[in-house]
Parts: structure tokens; C-alpha cells; sequence
């Protein structure tokens, strides 16, 4: 391993200085990282970053407490016979692991070993790919990640509609914005073209400052709907009711692009028939928003110039996802918001093959084309299967039986769907091994628990926000510490692994050597092999911009006869659908006036999903995930803040601790995901709160286009349970 060299000398002869960026999150803010006699003392933004300008956020900045925290796993773990763990080397955990996998695969066949790579493993740039590559050699479909019970709506829906080579507007210069249910002041994410999370309150403050509009569509007045020129607080659950409605005023008043339209969609006049039901007094009624405001939105966004409709992972996990994300990009079409010819992209894409931008569309397919999955008729897509069904594939004998599997990351028994059912299947499993710095609830049930490095070990490119970066941006990391304890990074486990069952690692930049142990940087560059920008040169391109190197819209190819298709039949018969629910719960079918209550998820400034309640600064913001309520509400049941409530869905009961928030609208509970542990009766719930994944059920209103489970305004009624002060 190399490490990097000190960068900058400080009065402490025995500190050394050095720069890199966080990887607690995707957003990849650069750091300054103080080091004393092999310890992260200190860590701070690098004010002089000409992207970041200094910007980090809460979580970030408790990088020394994770890396030294006495509770971090620093060597591997196996399983006794008696339930309990013994300390091996990481190299006998390995062996053990490759043993029963050649077992497994001998007796079930490949399909058998499943991984799962969660947000944490999203972090490590070489994490998926290394899990995807293990896959490829081991021929095993069976590879899953977090992105499926996420925002796989993102990945599936453009290419429905077809997509605009050269991509839709930046926001560097949007006058007018529609943010669906994101907020990246707390949750660093912003959609291509939307407000990204890097330094994202002051380059809100300089977009509002040359006069763009910004228009949030939240149950929530959030801290980016508290800067909205217009706030559309929605009822959850009714995202895909007012993007119709929206469209339908656009389309009958004739403020979309006509120009545009008239060459590049091929069928606007079925579009208006699909929304016209969704009349702005229909639209009004049943998203519970006043319609001379929808009506002003609506006119605002055609109105602008520049700009885009995006939205976020609350209305991705709400019902309906594919088609809110299919309105979005309607929007965005009709008005024409695409980058024209002559027009510079705003992120770089220096981490992936260069490919045409020209100003011309690429015609409609399915993107749902992998290996079938066993159930409910859905399929793999994007090389990835959907991991709303991984417990069933777990626990339903037959063939294809997932028997093993490898969680890098991430942490299923709080964060997958329906929790008694991901329980039963992680203790159904043969074989289940998870790569962890930390005993989550998850490692409780595994055979063996490998310990990986964590970010400031390992090397790194910010291979996420390479796509969002809002400028040409480049940054690279080397490891800035030796490794604290006998841990690997996760695309070594797979690569060990590999080595054992003498199978091949392919990455798109060829096999992972076998005869001699690759470094994080060979990796790296097989993993990101022909990139747009060759790693060696990121390597040497630290927190740079390139304006230079901006990528230019070119002219269509004059053969191309390609147009969008905004109102596909499987489209239109969903938005008959819902325009005969009566609620979003209809999609659920359940009867909506026994739970009348309509909980969201949410992110807190202080967590990123299950990480973080180990860090005192983090845990001292909070030990639950609170069930934010509007007062109102909560006086209408006599509860204050502090008492404990029961949550019910249709599916099971949560227990919750509720703190007022006049920011959430009536008939609304707020809560953050991925809290809790493995008990379903939430004893503990002041000190680790509850997963709101136990309210749901896999089959009840699922997307059927990428199995994406219901995972926000969930119906449930609610009781209290026990007053703080009684
Ligand atoms: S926003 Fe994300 S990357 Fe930036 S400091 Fe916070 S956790 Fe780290």
C-alpha cells in the first residue's frame, strides 16, 4: 500500500497534514486530515477548494472518532458452534468462507451465492464493481445492491421514454427550478441538473441572488422549501397527481416548447389525453394544495428559460415511483429543458468512457432485460437483480435458491423491506458473511464478519459525483494511514475470494492479476479503465476544475429519426390507475380511513441511514429516529414531545418517540429509515430508535417495473403508548 506523502508541514513536528475527501457519504467533500503519530487528530474542509470552497457537513467531520473507536471491528470474525464469535486472521475467515462457497455453488449451483453491497459500500469506488466482477467469474446473477430498494426508477425510466443524449439542463445557470421531495441542505443529494450537495446553501443563495425561481414540492417545509418562491406541501403519497396536474395546465394553455416537441416527441397529442383528466380542481382536491398555486408553479416553471424538474429518494420509495419519474422527465421535455448543440455539459464525466453528446435522442427501450427473478414476473435491470426479492429468494425452496450471501456495506435487517421477513431469511441462509467496521444488526446473524478498512486506509475517486459535479471537476485520493488492524479493503474479500475458488475478476479493464496482489490504484484503473480522463491523470488532478475540457453538445446526426414517447401504454394505463384511486393508499389496496396517518421518510443532518449513532458528537444530536408530527396532531391525541407511540401499517407496528415539528403537515408523520436493531418489539427504541422497513410488505403495491416496495407514505394509524412525564 502506498501511503500519501504529508502535503503540508505544520508547528507540530510530529503532525503531518495531508489532503483527501470524505467517503461517509457520496457527496465526496474534500478534506484536510491532521495526523499525529499514526491517529487522525483533526479533519476540516479545504477552504481553498474552487468546487467546495470549504464546505463539509456534521458527519463528516467525526471521521477521527471512527476511525479510532474502541467498538470498531479491526479483525475478522467467525461464528462459534455455541452462537458466539471468536477473533481469526482474516486469511483463515477467507478460507473458511471460500470452502462453504465452493460447497454451495457444488451443490446449488452458482445462482445460489448472492452479495449485497449497501450504501456504505457505495462509498468505496472499487466496492461495486469488485462484487459485480466476483459475479461475472463465479457466473452468478445473483448480485444485488441498495440502488434497487432505493431510486431504481432513475435507472429504468429514461430509458422509456427515450433520452436526450446531450442530457437535460444544468443548474449553474437555471432560472427556474421544481425540486420533488429532495433537500440536499441535509441529505447532500441532488439530482443531475438539480441543486447538488456540495457547498449547497450558498449555491442555493448565488442561484436565488441572479434570480432563478425555485419551486419545492414537499409534505415537508424543508430547509430548501423555507427558501421556495413557491411550496406545493403536498399530500404524501399524490407526487404523480400533481406532476399530471402540472402538465396538463403546460400542455392546455400551451406553454411547452412547441418547436422543440413538434421535432422530438412523437406523440404530445396522447400525453394530453393521458393528463387531462388531472384537472387543476381535481388535481387541488386530492394533493390537498390550493390550485391558483399549482396553476402559478405551473406557469412559472414553462416561464423560465433554463431548468430542470427532478426529484428525490421520498417520492422514489412513495407509490407509483416509475411513473412520478416519468412525469418529471415529461416536464423537462416538453419544455425543452435539454442541452442544445454548442451547449457545455456541467460535470465533466471524467471516470467513464467518453461517449457522443450530441443534441439528438436515443430511441425508447426497456432497460428491464436481466435474469428473471422468482418473483412477482419481475426481472433483473441494469446487471443488478432487485433486492426487494432477495428474502424470498432466500427462504422459497426450488430452484435458484439464494443459499449464501455476502453483505458488503450495508445492513439488510434494518434497511431492507419488511423486517420480519428479511430476519427470517438471514437466519434461513447457509452461509452469511458481512463486511462491517461495526457489529450492526445484520452481522448479529452471521457466520463470519470481515474487517474492512475504513476510507482514510484505502485510495479512492469520487466516482458517483463524477456525474454531478457542477463543474468539470477532478479529485483523487491516496490512503493517508497505515491500517488500523487485520482489515481489507472490500474489493480484496472479493478478489481473495476469487483467488480460493479459482475464479476469474473481471473488471472492464480485464482480470484482476493472480499471480501478484494489486494495489487499491491497479484496481482503481481496471475498475475505471478507458475513462473519459485516464485515472493515471485524475491521479495528478487532485481538486481541480477543467474548464477547458468542458464536454460541448454537438450537432444530431442528421440520420437520426429518433423521438421521446411521453405517453407509452404501460404510462397511460398507470395514470388511469391512479386517477381512479381515490388516495394514494389505494395503490396498497387498503382502506385509507383506518390509517390515517401517512408516514414519510426522511434524512436528519446528523445520520446516514444505520451509521452513525456509534459517534458521540452524531449520537448526542439524538439517539431515535423521532416521529416527527405537526402539534396539532399531536394534541388532537394528547401527545407532547418525548412520548412513545405505537406506529400501525397493515403490515406490522412500530414503537416511536415523537417530537413536534411545525414543519410537518398535519395528517403526516416524518421519519428517518434504517434506525434500529434486530428486535421486533423495539425495547430499546430511545437508544437506537425502530426501522420503519418493518411496516411494509414486498408485495402490497410494488413498482411493476422494478419491484420498488412502498416505503414512504405508508398508511398507519397510531396510539400512544406511554407519556414521557407521567
Ligand atoms: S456531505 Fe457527505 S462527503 Fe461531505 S462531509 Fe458530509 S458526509 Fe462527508
Amino acid at each position: 500500500m502506498s501511503i500519501d506523502e504529508a502535503i503540508m508541514p505544520t508547528s507540530d513536528s510530529a503532525t503531518s497534514t495531508h489532503l483527501s475527501f470524505c467517503r461517509v457519504c457520496h457527496a465526496s467533500c474534500p478534506m484536510e486530515v491532521d495526523v499525529t503519530l499514526g491517529r487522525v487528530t483533526a479533519v476540516r474542509g479545504v477552504a481553498d477548494d474552487p468546487l467546495f470552497a470549504g464546505y463539509t457537513c456534521i458527519k463528516g467531520r467525526q471521521i477521527p472518532e471512527q476511525m479510532s473507536h474502541p467498538a470498531r471491528i479491526r479483525q475478522s470474525l467467525r461464528r462459534r458452534a455455541d452462537g458466539t464469535f471468536e477473533e481469526v486472521s482474516s486469511a483463515d475467515a477467507l478460507d473458511g468462507i471460500a470452502a462453504e462457497l465452493r460447497r454451495i455453488i457444488d451443490t446449488y449451483g452458482p445462482r445460489a451465492v448472492a452479495s449485497y453491497t449497501g450504501t456504505g459500500g457505495y462509498q468505496n469506488s472499487v466496492a461495486v464493481p469488485a462484487a459485480r466482477a466476483f459475479h461475472d467469474g463465479i457466473k452468478s446473477s445473483s448480485f444485488y445492491t441498495s440502488v434497487t430498494i432505493d431510486q431504481p426508477a432513475k435507472s429504468v425510466a429514461p430509458f422509456r421514454t427515450g433520452i436526450w443524449e446531450a442530457g437535460y439542463h444544468n443548474f449553474r445557470d437555471a432560472d427556474v427550478l421544481i425540486a420533488v421531495g429532495y433537500n440536499p441542505m441535509v441529505s447532500s443529494y441532488g439530482p443531475v441538473g438539480g441543486l447538488q450537495g456540495t457547498d449547497p446553501f450558498v449555491k442555493l443563495r448565488e442561484a436565488k441572488a441572479r434570480g432563478m425561481k425555485l419551486i419545492v414540492i414537499d409534505p415537508r417545509r424543508t430547509e430548501l422549501a423555507s427558501r421556495a418562491d413557491i411550496h406545493l406541501a403536498v399530500k404524501p403519497g399524490e407526487d404523480p397527481t400533481l406532476l399530471a396536474g402540472l402538465i396538463n395546465i403546460i400542455l392546455d394553455e400551451g406553454l411547452f416548447d412547441h418547436e422543440f416537441c413538434d421535432q422530438w416527441v412523437s406523440d404530445l397529442d396522447a400525453l394530453g389525453k393521458s393528463v387531462a383528466p388531472f384537472t387543476t380542481d381535481y388535481v387541488a382536491q386530492r394533493c390537498d394544495v390550493p390550485a391558483d398555486q399549482i396553476i402559478a408553479a405551473a406557469r412559472m416553471f414553462a416561464a423560465g428559460t433554463k431548468g430542470t424538474c427532478g426529484t428525490g429518494t421520498g417520492p422514489n420509495m412513495a407509490p407509483h415511483p416509475s411513473l412520478t419519474e416519468h412525469l418529471g422527465i415529461v416536464l423537462n421535455t416538453i419544455c425543452g429543458r435539454v442541452n442544445r448543440e454548442g451547449d457545455l455539459l456541467e460535470s465533466g464525466l471524467f471516470l467513464y468512457p467518453e461517449t457522443p453528446k450530441r443534441a439528438q435522442v436515443i430511441a425508447p427501450r426497456s432497460a428491464v432485460t436481466g435474469a428473471p427473478a422468482r418473483f412477482r414476473n419481475l426481472r433483473g435491470y441494469r446487471g443488478e437483480m432487485p433486492t426487494a426479492t432477495l428474502s424470498e429468494e432466500i427462504i422459497t425452496p426450488g430452484e435458484g435458491r439464494v443459499r449464501a450471501l455476502i453483505v458488503s456495506g450495508g445492513n439488510p435487517v434494518v434497511a431492507w423491506p419488511d423486517q420480519e421477513l428479511t430476519i427470517r431469511a438471514m437466519n434461513d441462509l447457509e452461509l452469511l458473511v458481512v463486511v462491517d467496521h461495526r457489529m450492526s444488526a445484520t452481522a448479529e446473524f452471521a457466520d463470519y464478519v470481515i474487517a474492512p478498512t475504513l476510507a482514510l486506509e484505502r485510495a479512492d475517486v469520487p466516482h458517483l459525483m463524477d456525474r454531478w459535479f457542477a463543474a468539470p471537476y477532478t479529485n483523487y485520493t491516496d490512503a493517508i494511514l497505515e491500517r488500523d488492524g487485520d482489515v481489507l479493503n472490500e474489493w480484496e474479500v472479493f478478489w481473495e475470494l476469487s483467488q480460493r475458488l479459482g475464479s476469474t475478476l473481471p473488471f472492464p479493464g480485464g482480470d484482476a492479476p493472480t499471480d501478484t496482489r494489486p494495489t487499491d490504484h491497479d484496481i482503481i484503473e481496471l475498475a475505471y479503465a478507458n475513462s473519459r480522463m485516464p485515472i493515471s491523470e485524475v491521479r495528478n488532478n487532485r481538486r481541480k476544475i477543467h474548464p477547458e475540457k468542458a464536454m460541448v453538445v454537438t450537432a444530431a446526426d442528421p440520420s437520426c429519426t429518433a423521438k421521446f414517447t411521453m405517453a407509452p401504454d404501460d404510462i397511460v394505463e398507470e395514470l388511469a390507475v391512479v386517477r381512479n384511486e381515490s388516495d394514494g393508499a389505494d395503490a396498497l389496496g387498503i382502506d385509507g380511513t383506518r390509517f390515517p396517518f401517512r408516514l414519510v421518510s426522511r434524512r436528519l443532518k446528523h445520520r446516514l441511514n444505520s451509521l452513525g449513532n456509534e459517534l458521540s458528537v452524531l449520537a448526542a444530536k439524538g439517539s431515535t429516529n423521532p416521529a416527527y408530527m405537526n402539534p396539532s396532531d399531536m394534541a388532537a391525541y394528547d401527545i407532547a414531545d418525548g412520548d412513545l407511540i405505537e406506529i400501525t401499517s397493515p403490515r406490522a407496528s412500530v414503537h416511536a418517540v415523537v417530537e413536534s415539528a411545525p414543519d410537518v403537515r398535519t395528517g403526516v408523520i416524518s421519519m428517518a429509515h434504517s434506525w434500529g436493531g434486530s428486535s421486533l418489539t423495539d425495547e430499546k427504541v430511545r437508544d437506537i430508535g425502530t426501522p420503519t422497513s418493518r411496516l411494509v410488505s414486498v408485495d402490497q403495491g410494488f413498482d411493476p417495473l422494478t419491484g420498488m416496495v412502498v416505503q414512504s407514505a405508508i398508511p398507519v394509524a397510531i396510539k400512544l403508548l406511554e407519556k414521557l412525564n407521567a
